[in-house]
């Protein structure tokens, strides 16, 4: 660790000898080369020492070190190992957030990297190694400009991600009496090409709720019950067994992928398992998990399937039709989302920020959310993948891998934009 504090030290204090720079955007640029093998060895150490969710110990003090190193004010143990850096910059403005999560998954399948993780069952396969090293790279890069800033902003680094606790424990911890941030980012690695973003405006995720649909357990022939609704739920699904939705690498497809206005990816609605039936304490119940591209889908899907029931010859039997399960999801805000992606847009090329128009299906999620809950905010997707070098960053893919370059792309494009969102 002193060795990288000293490093960075040094480099900072170098550049910052320089002639004020014509642009802050290639002074950026300029700052971020200068640090950009330190932050590799960086995150490499992240990747050899990862910690799960609520044991981000080492980490978080890797953190805070490197943010006292310099010279920002920092809060330690909010919400478990949350730390937060705050940068001031030369005049008073605008209070703007970036949030990076720290934590890394249990995993038992060999690393495919040479600085392979030293602990045991542990790994980073999400790729938070190296959005905690592009947060602290921008903590730095963004340092070495404050004296040109008005305002001030807030690296967030959160625990727990992966659980999808550690930003609801930080809020609950007081975090945003600590900070008043009025607009939160952040970034998550994708799959996509690195040296490109991409972001819209409201959800990027799919929706997820568990649907329930009860009957009294006194109903005559539960085999035609059972069948009767099953077949209805699955009348509902927008998308058939045999579409191109079904293929994850889709997503990334230039004609039907998600930055297709004419993608596949929008307007659905389908059911992500098997419909389970349980048939216990007075009541049967058939339930199953709903994949959606937005919230008006699910609000009507729930009025249309109690509407066919009480209109068939099921109607007296029917308790309820519910969700028993919603899960909170990222939603970008309508109006900085297009304006952040622009900014990038602007000073890094329009072919590498790039507008999305499809909600990417399945699991994923990211309790951000809890933040934008909170504060305005624009989550980005970060490509991390190079595919001639055969380098595919699937988050949560045991061969989960990442080409670092990512991190220069992140530090230059994320301070950027932060110094944009800044100008009053
Ligand atoms: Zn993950
Ligand atoms: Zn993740």
């Amino acid at each position: 660790m002193a060795v990288s504090v000293l490093f960075f030290l040094f480099g900072w204090s170098m550049y910052s000898q320089n002639a004020a720079p014509s642009s802050i955007h290639q002074s950026i640029q300029t700052h971020t080369d200068a640090i950009f093998d330190g932050l590799v060895n960086l995150r490499r150490d992240f990747h050899l020492h990862p910690e799960v969710a609520e044991q981000e110990e080492r980490t978080a003090q890797k953190i805070q070190d490197f943010l006292r190193s310099l010279g920002l004010e920092v809060k330690t143990g909010i919400g478990g190992h949350g730390v937060v850096g705050i940068l001031k910059g030369a005049k008073e403005g605008k209070h703007i957030a970036w949030r990076a999560d720290i934590d890394a998954l249990p995993s038992d399948s060999p690393d495919v990297v040479d600085f392979a993780s030293e602990n045991k069952g542990v790994r980073h396969i999400c790729g938070h190694d190296v959005h905690t090293t592009i947060g602290l790279g921008m903590a730095h890069v963004l340092a070495s400009q404050k004296e040109h800033l008005e305002g001030r902003i807030y690296f967030i680094f959160q625990p727990a991600e992966e659980t999808y606790a550690g930003a609801k424990a930080m809020i609950h911890d007081s975090l945003f009496q600590i900070i008043q941030p009025e607009e939160i980012y952040a970034a998550h690695i994708t799959p996509s090409p690195q040296g490109t973003v991409f972001t819209k405006p409201g959800p990027l995720y799919a929706y997820l709720n568990a649907i329930e649909i009860n009957y009294k357990s006194t109903v005559q022939n539960k085999g035609a019950l059972i069948d009767y609704t099953k077949n209805l739920l699955q009348s509902f699904q927008t998308v058939g067994a045999d579409s191109k939705f079904w293929d994850p690498r889709n997503t990334l497809d230039p004609e039907i992928g998600l930055a297709n206005p004419n993608t596949i990816f929008k307007d659905y609605l389908t059911l992500l398992q098997d419909i389970k039936v349980n048939d216990s304490e007075g009541k049967i119940t058939l339930s199953s998990l709903i994949n959606s591209s937005d919230q008006p889908q699910l609000d009507a899907l729930l009025k249309n399937v109690k509407a066919e029931i009480m209109n068939s010859k099921y109607a007296k039997d029917l308790l309820s039709v519910v969700y028993s399960y919603e899960k909170d999801i990222l939603y970008n805000d309508e109006n900085l989302a297009p304006l952040a992606l622009k900014s990038i847009a602007n000073i890094y090329g329009a072919q590498n920020a790039i507008p999305l128009y499809g909600v990417f299906p399945g699991y994923h999620g990211d309790d951000f959310a809890y933040f934008q809950e909170e504060v305005p905010g624009v989550y980005f997707f970060l490509g991390g993948s190079n595919y001639e070098k055969g380098i595919i960053s699937m988050p949560h893919s045991p061969t989960f891998q990442v080409d670092e370059e990512c991190i220069r792309t992140g530090v230059n494009y994320f301070s950027s934009m932060l110094v944009e969102r800044l100008k009053p």
